[in-house]
């Protein structure tokens, strides 16, 4: 069966990168979507059965820490496991980004290699 993986990025040229990433994966992706920000993310997850989520943090209208909570309190939506690619950094942002339910996160600019392996933890632990 092929995934579906949610790029939410408010860069174009970012999730262009993060969407060749997912491809040269080696994972069975079988659509990529993209949002531009958390509020389009959350109507893309009403529409459409979605894996996996990448997540920026820093976005205009919805960031990425609202889009985890509001995700946090669906129940369907809850289950999706989310990956953080941010530039963020700071201990505080990482724990909370974790209690939230973030599945992994990795810190902007980033190795292929670390994307790759943060999305087969996250597609291992929600096809237990
Ligand atoms: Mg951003």
């Amino acid at each position: 069966m092929s995934f579906t993986v949610l790029i939410v990025d408010d860069s174009p040229a970012m999730r262009s990168f993060i969407r060749r990433v997912v491809d040269m994966s080696g994972f069975d992706v079988g659509k990529c979507l993209e949002a531009g920000d958390g509020e389009d993310a959350l109507s893309q997850l009403e529409s459409s059965w979605v894996d996996v989520v990448l997540t920026d943090i820093n976005m205009p209208r919805m960031n990425g820490e609202e889009l985890l909570r509001r995700m946090h309190c669906d129940d369907l939506m809850r289950g999706i496991p989310v990956v953080v690619v941010s530039t963020d950094s700071t201990e505080a942002r990482m724990k909370t980004m974790l209690e939230l339910g973030a599945r992994g996160y990795v810190t902007k600019p980033f190795h292929p290699e670390k994307l790759r392996s943060e999305l087969e933890r996250a597609l291992e632990v929600a096809h237990v």
